[in-house]
C-alpha cells in the first residue's frame, strides 16, 4: 500500500443561507498523521469532512491533497476512503464481499482484486474470516473489516466521523486503542470527527478544537491539555476539565473573588504578562490534579471546606466551592478527607494559567 498526501484546507468556508457552518477553516495536515477534528455538536466538524470528502463544495476557500487541488472534483477523483461508522457494513455480505466491494464497484479485475485481498488481510489480521457473514462478528473484527473496505483501493487520506460513537464505553475504549495502531500499522493520513475529548487526546496527534464553526486552537494533546489558549478549551478538555476562579489582579497578588484568599505570585513571567491588567479582573485557571490538599496551614494556602468526595480509582474527586463554581481537586488516599471539614488548598504556581475575563483568551498559560 502506498499513501502519501498531505492535505492542505485554506480559509475554507461554507455556508447554508445565513448559517455559517465553517467559516474560515485552515489546517495543514502531514502525511501520515491522525489529525482530530473536535467540538461541542454543531461547530461544523462534519461539514469540514464532508468538504475534504467532496460531498459538499465549499462556498469558498481551497482544499489540497499534496500539491494538487482538489476542491472542485468529484468524492470518487479525490480517492478518500471513508468510514462513518463501523457498523455500516453490509450485514448479508462476507467478509471478502465486504471489503472487495468497492474494487467490484469499479470493476477492478479479479487477478488485481486478488492481490489486494492478499495485501489487506495481512494487515488487518482478517485471515479466517473471510467467508463468515459481517453481521456476526463481535464488534472489534467489524472495525478491522471496516477499515479494510475503506482502505483497499489504497485511498489518499482516511475520513472518520464518529467512528466508535455505537458502541458501548468499555468496548469504545478497545477499539479506540486498536483503531489507534492500525492507523499507525498502516500509516494513512486520517482525519478523524468527534466530540469526545477523551477519544481525541487518545488518538490525535494534532487535535483542531473547533466552535461556532472556527478552529479556537489546534495542537498536539499535551500542548492543548497543558497550555490552553481559552477558557473554553481548558474546560472542554481533560476529565474533569480544568478550574476557573474570578479574581482580581493587584500587585503580585490574586484575590480570589469568593473566598478571603489571596495569592501571592512568585512567578516574574506572570507579573511581566499582567501588567496590563492592574487592578482588573481575572480568570485563574487550573486542572484538579495540580491542586495539593494538606491538613496544616502554611503560606498560600487555601483553607476551604470540603463539599464533596467522589472516589475515582486510584483517585478521589475533592469538590469545593469558590465564588460559585465547584472547584474539583484530584487527590490520592492518602490524606484522611471527610465532608465539611476544612483542608488547604495550594495551587501548583507552574501550572497556573490566567484567562482575560470578557474575552475568555489566555493570558499566561
Ligand atoms: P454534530 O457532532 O452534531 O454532527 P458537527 O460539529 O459535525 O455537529 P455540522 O454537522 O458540521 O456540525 O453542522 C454545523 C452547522 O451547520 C450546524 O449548525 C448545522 O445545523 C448546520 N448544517 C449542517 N448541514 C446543513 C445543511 N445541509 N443545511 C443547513 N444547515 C446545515
Amino acid at each position: 500500500m502506498f499513501f502519501l498526501a498531505r492535505v492542505r484546507l485554506e480559509s475554507l468556508k461554507k455556508h447554508y443561507g445565513s448559517v455559517r457552518a465553517i467559516d474560515g477553516v485552515s489546517i495543514n495536515i502531514e502525511s501520515g498523521q491522525l489529525v482530530v477534528l473536535l467540538g461541542p455538536s454543531g461547530c461544523g466538524k462534519t461539514t469540514t469532512l464532508r468538504c475534504i470528502a467532496g460531498l459538499e463544495q465549499p462556498t469558498m476557500g481551497k482544499i489540497y491533497f499534496d500539491d494538487r487541488e482538489v476542491t472542485h472534483l468529484s468524492p470518487s477523483e479525490r480517492n478518500v476512503g471513508m468510514v462513518f461508522q463501523f457498523y455500516a457494513l453490509y450485514p448479508h455480505m462476507n467478509v471478502y464481499e465486504n471489503i472487495t466491494f468497492p474494487l467490484r464497484a469499479c470493476r477492478v479485475p479479479r487477478k488485481a482484486i486478488e492481490t489486494k485481498v492478499k495485501e489487506v488481510v495481512q494487515i488487518f489480521q482478517l485471515g479466517g474470516l473471510l467467508r463468515y457473514k459481517a453481521s456476526i462478528l463481535p464488534p472489534g473484527d467489524q472495525q478491522r473489516v471496516a477499515l479494510a473496505r475503506a482502505v483497499i483501493r489504497d485511498p489518499n487520506v482516511l475520513l472518520l466521523d464518529e467512528p466508535l460513537s455505537a458502541l458501548d464505553e468499555k468496548f469504545r475504549e478497545e477499539m479506540r486503542s486498536e483503531l489507534g495502531k492500525l492507523q499507525k500499522r498502516i500509516g494513512i493520513t486520517t482525519i478523524y470527527v468527534t466530540h469526545d475529548q477523551r477519544e481525541a487526546m487518545a488518538l490525535g496527534d494534532v487535535i483542531v478544537v473547533m466552535k461556532d464553526g472556527v478552529i479556537v486552537q489546534m495542537g498536539s494533546p499535551e500542548e492543548l491539555y497543558e497550555h490552553p489558549q481559552s477558557v473554553f478549551v481548558g474546560n472542554f478538555l481533560g476529565t474533569p476539565g480544568m478550574n476557573f476562579v474570578e479574581c482580581l489582579y493587584d500587585n503580585g497578588l490574586l484575590f480570589l473573588e469568593g473566598t478571603e484568599h489571596r495569592l501571592s505570585l512568585k512567578r516574574s513571567d506572570l507579573f511581566a504578562k499582567l501588567s496590563s491588567y492592574q487592578g482588573k479582573e481575572v480568570i485563574l485557571g487550573i486542572r484538579p490534579e495540580y491542586v495539593s490538599l494538606f491538613e496544616k496551614s502554611f503560606e498560600n494556602g487555601l483553607s476551604i471546606a470540603i463539599l464533596a468526595i467522589e472516589p475515582a480509582g486510584r483517585y478521589r474527586l475533592v469538590d469545593f466551592l469558590i465564588g460559585e463554581r465547584v472547584f474539583r481537586v484530584r487527590t490520592d488516599w492518602s490524606l484522611p478527607l471527610i465532608v465539611g471539614h476544612k483542608v488547604y488548598l495550594y495551587f501548583s504556581e507552574d501550572h497556573i494559567c490566567l484567562f482575560d475575563r470578557s474575552s475568555g483568551e489566555a493570558i499566561v498559560t
